[in-house]
């Protein structure tokens, strides 16, 4: 009978029978390590019975190692080929497991079937997982925490303070919604094919926003305007925004923020205050 979880010659022969040849663009990278799999259950910190949502199930190992932990599991697979076979792989594995598949592309969708998840728990494509994050945590209110892996570099930013080298839009953004915090770092060799770097788990607590009467999109664009101009001045780099420099300079002084700071030093209430001053009147 088969394992709880998948290993190397599973995931071998499940990609042959379904001759899949994995794909950079779509993030195709496999985990093919039992261990792997429980070490990020484990971080997710889950309770039993949990309702989780999973973006990329891909051949299934970490939905089938949610499912051990007695998770109920719906997952966003955008690929037709494996989002057909992972019933079968989870009916063989988890027999009565609590599990549903929706086939799309997890940016399009605004809707899931069942229970309202509480948690994301994912091995995220590369090349969409901030924007997957970001989304997933805007439009699905129930989500109170977060686990995924990305590639370490990612990871770094995401958790990243104010001040640090790799502070930026994916920083200020998460922060905006939830604490994030940087944990295990996971080595390319548990992945079929290998990537060429190296992954990182993080772990997002969900909290309030900062207090303002701006709304987050007007939050979110002081953020892309102050970053687009990385080594501009503050008000050099929202003079557009705000139709002059010295309306900028207005508006950042108003927020109590020094006008000859770059972006980089502001944490994600400074950004909501600035943001405060948008659409109002200079003087
Ligand atoms: N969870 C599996 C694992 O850990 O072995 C696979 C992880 S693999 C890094 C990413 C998965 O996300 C692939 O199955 C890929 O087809 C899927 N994917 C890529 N882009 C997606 C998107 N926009 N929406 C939903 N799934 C996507």
């Amino acid at each position: 009978t088969p394992g709880a979880l998948l290993g190397p010659a599973e995931i071998r022969e499940l990609a042959g029978r379904l001759g899949v040849r994995p794909t950079k663009t779509l993030g195709q990278n496999f985990v093919h390590d039992g261990g792997t799999v429980r070490k990020i259950v484990r971080a997710a910190a889950l309770r039993p019975g949990e309702r989780v949502v999973e973006i990329g199930p891909g051949l299934g190992s970490l939905t089938l190692g949610l499912l051990e932990a007695g998770c109920s599991v719906v997952a966003v697979e955008i690929d037709p080929v494996l989002a057909g076979e992972i019933e079968a792989t989870v009916a063989a594995h988890a027999p009565g497991a609590d599990f549903e598949v929706v086939v799309a592309d997890a940016l399009d969708v605004t809707a899931l079937p069942g229970e309202p998840p509480t948690a994301l728990v994912a091995n995220l494509p590369y090349n969409v997982a901030v924007p997957v994050l970001l989304t997933f945590l805007q439009r699905f209110d129930s989500l109170e925490r977060v686990l995924v892996m990305v590639q370490a570099e990612v990871a770094d930013r995401l958790a990243a303070p104010p001040g640090s080298r790799t502070y930026g839009i994916p920083s200020v953004k998460a922060a905006w919604y939830a604490a994030a915090r940087r944990s295990l770092t996971v080595s390319r060799n548990v992945f079929w094919p290998v990537p060429n770097v190296d992954s990182a788990l993080v772990a997002l607590e969900r909290r309030d926003p900062p207090p303002t009467t701006a709304s987050r999109e007007q939050v979110f664009t002081v953020i892309d305007a102050a970053f687009a101009q990385r080594r501009k001045t503050l008000r050099a780099a929202l003079s557009g925004l705000f139709g002059s420099g010295a309306a900028a300079e207005e508006a950042l002084r108003a927020a109590g923020v020094d006008p000859g700071l770059r972006g980089e030093r502001l944490d994600v209430a400074d950004f909501a205050r600035i943001a405060e001053r948008l659409g109002r009147p200079a003087g």
